[in-house]
């Protein structure tokens, strides 16, 4: 079995080709540009590579209706060249194999269930805590779209007293994860690039309570059974035991079940990093597969 696998990113796009066994047999990535001159590379790697199928992990917003013609569009996106841009449509004109889309976080939570830190569990959610925020969430082993897909990195916070800032940087919400706690956002709070943050600057608490909330909400909306915490930010490592604390806090002792006793393994960093998007998308041509 041969599976293609494309990560396509805001910066960059990964393709991969894997085996049934998940394993990455090829892989190259090539610059994001506009369509036009993206597209061609992309066919290109995956062009006679005799494919039983194809995933697509994607930046969105994305069209995840597989009943509309618009299916696997990217839609609403900041990167203008890629509004409305069929890539679904595109990828299988093309490759002429069945193919399934769906978001790169959405992909990371399947690969994350499937072999990494929610091995073995149906329920988790995978964030990536970046230059956004964004979250993939499986429930019951489905990947959650309903009405649009869930934009965890969009969730209301409340602020933190001693936050510097009134509102985040979010131009659509005056207080949002993605605006209080993404990278940028960091940045643009203290005036250093979070990287160059040092470990004892007060940032990470505030961080940490943000990160909270999310988990908090996680909990509490559905009841997932691990939070996986990636992205750049999460490099911080003092990140990890304040946000357990904060949570532990935040919960006030409500949540009664041995996964909650165990904080250090319900909320952790993941276990595919760099490859949870390819493998993602790999499994997710296997499951376009099966469908046909
Ligand atoms: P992207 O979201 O663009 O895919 P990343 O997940 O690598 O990229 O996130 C980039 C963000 O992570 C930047 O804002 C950067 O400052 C921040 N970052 C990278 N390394 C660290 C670190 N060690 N500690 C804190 N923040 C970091
Ligand atoms: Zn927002």
């Amino acid at each position: 079995m041969r599976f293609g696998s494309l990560e396509a990113g805001g910066t960059k796009m990964v393709m991969g080709i894997l085996n049934e066994n998940m394993q990455i047999l090829r892989s190259t990535t090539c610059l994001t540009r506009t369509p036009e001159e993206t597209m061609p590379d992309i066919l290109d790697f995956f062009e006679g590579e005799h494919l039983d199928a194809v995933g697509i992990a994607t930046f969105g917003p994305v069209n995840l209706n597989e009943n509309s013609s618009e299916y696997g569009n990217i839609t609403s996106t900041p990167k203008l060249a890629w509004r409305n841009f069929p890539l679904y449509r595109t990828m299988v004109d093309t490759l002429k194999v069945p193919c399934l889309v769906d978001t790169d976080v959405n992909a990371a939570a399947l690969a994350e269930a499937t072999y990494g830190a929610a091995r073995n569990l149906n329920n988790c959610l995978y964030i990536t805590v970046g230059t956004g925020i964004g979250g993939g969430l499986l429930c019951e082993g489905k990947l959650v779209h309903g009405m649009l897909h869930p934009e965890w990195g969009h969730i209301p916070l409340s602020r933190h007293e001693d936050d510097p800032l009134t509102r985040g940087i979010c131009p659509y919400h005056t207080l949002c994860l993605e605006g209080l706690a993404s990278g940028p956002s960091i940045q643009n709070r203290w005036g250093v690039p979070a990287n160059e943050l040092l470990e004892d600057h007060r940032a990470w608490d505030l961080e940490a309570f943000y990160l909270a909330q999310l988990c908090v909400t996680a909990l509490m909306t559905v009841s997932t059974e691990r939070i996986i915490l990636g992205g750049g930010v999460m490099n911080q490592s003092v990140l990890f035991p304040k946000i357990r604390e904060k949570l532990s806090e935040m919960l006030g002792g409500y949540l009664q079940h041995p996964r909650i006793e165990n904080l250090e393994e319900l909320v952790c960093p993941p276990a595919l990093t760099p490859n949870s998007g390819l493998i993602g998308g790999a499994l997710l041509a296997k499951r376009a597969y099966e469908s046909t």
